[in-house]
């Protein structure tokens, strides 16, 4: 992107800001409706795992500074070189491997077991969520999982222990074209790469129906959503986006948790929503305290 393609939000910040009430930041008010709130949609985004060490693509530290996302997480990227893009991945899946959840894991993990009504989308690749208890029936990654593989040929998903027997690598040494992994069916013999969600693919179809099949589930008698729960993520990312709307048009009310700062002219947040700026890892047991204590 060009700077003159990028829009100036401090601009739509001034112009907005004394019309629009922002985002309520009272704890009471936000504990008062979530304690009473039968349907909820989470999403969940990076700023969820990094208190647990999980770095974003951008935040990728040593070697891969000087890569940027086109070469790491794009078909073209891999296209041009699968060895550079399975050992980014590699780096990655030992990182996670290595990390455990945090608070903000337990806590969202605790709260979808008590509600049953209850779907969270994770933009995160990582399984930290899982590993805290999270019901996996009612959890979609949007991005996908890092620990999934697929055939660039014949689009074979593997996952589980058919993958960490194909991906043994010694990460001190440099991948070439030969240790990039091949499908194992017969007579295929395609390129393996890792089954995450690259920059300009898309969701999956049939995950994008269960969400849509959810969201207005003919089954509730229009029942609305109560909440929409948006936590390590402000930042405008379709379709997480459009989530968020459809969630709203259910009546939903929004409440973010996030490191970064409110920008009001993203998510459109209104007097009725909640904003809470901090460490998710702090902030969401406390704000989930009085349904998810005992
Ligand atoms: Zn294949």
């Amino acid at each position: 992107m060009t700077s003159s393609t990028v829009p100036d939000y401090s601009a739509v910040v001034s112009a907005t800001g004394f019309l629009r009430p922002r985002a309520s930041r009272s704890l009471d008010t936000f504990q008062e409706h979530i304690i009473t709130s039968k349907r909820t949609l989470a999403l969940l985004g990076a700023g969820l795992s990094a208190p647990s060490g999980i770095p974003t693509y951008r935040g990728a530290g040593g070697v891969w500074r000087t890569h940027d996302v086109i070469q790491l997480a794009t078909p073209a990227g891999f296209e041009n070189d699968p060895a550079l893009v399975w050992m980014f991945e590699l780096e990655r899946r030992r990182m996670i491997k290595s990390a455990s959840p945090n608070a903000a894991h337990l806590a969202l993990a605790k709260l979808a077991e008590l509600n049953k009504d209850f779907l969270t989308l994770t933009m995160n690749i990582d399984d930290l969520s899982e590993r805290a208890g999270h019901p996996t029936d009612r959890l979609y990654h949007l991005h996908g999982s890092i620990f999934d593989i697929k055939c660039t040929k014949c689009n074979l998903l593997l996952s589980g222990d058919a993958v960490s027997s194909l991906t043994q690598h010694d990460l001190s040494q440099p991948l070439g074209l030969d240790d990039v992994p091949r499908c194992p069916t017969t007579e295929c013999d395609g390129l393996l790469r890792p089954g995450v969600v690259w920059f300009t693919e898309s969701i999956p179809r049939p995950m994008m129906k269960h969400i849509h099949d959810w969201i207005n589930d003919p089954n509730n008698h229009g029942m609305n959503i109560d909440t929409m729960l948006v936590v390590g993520t402000s930042a405008l990312v379709y379709p997480a986006t459009a989530y968020i709307e459809a969630a709203r048009r259910k009546g939903a009310r929004v409440a973010v948790v996030d490191m970064e700062k409110e920008d009001p002219s993203l998510l459109g947040l209104e007097e009725q929503d909640w904003y809470f700026q901090g460490d998710v890892a702090e902030l969401l047991p406390k704000m989930l305290e009085p349904v998810i204590r005992g």
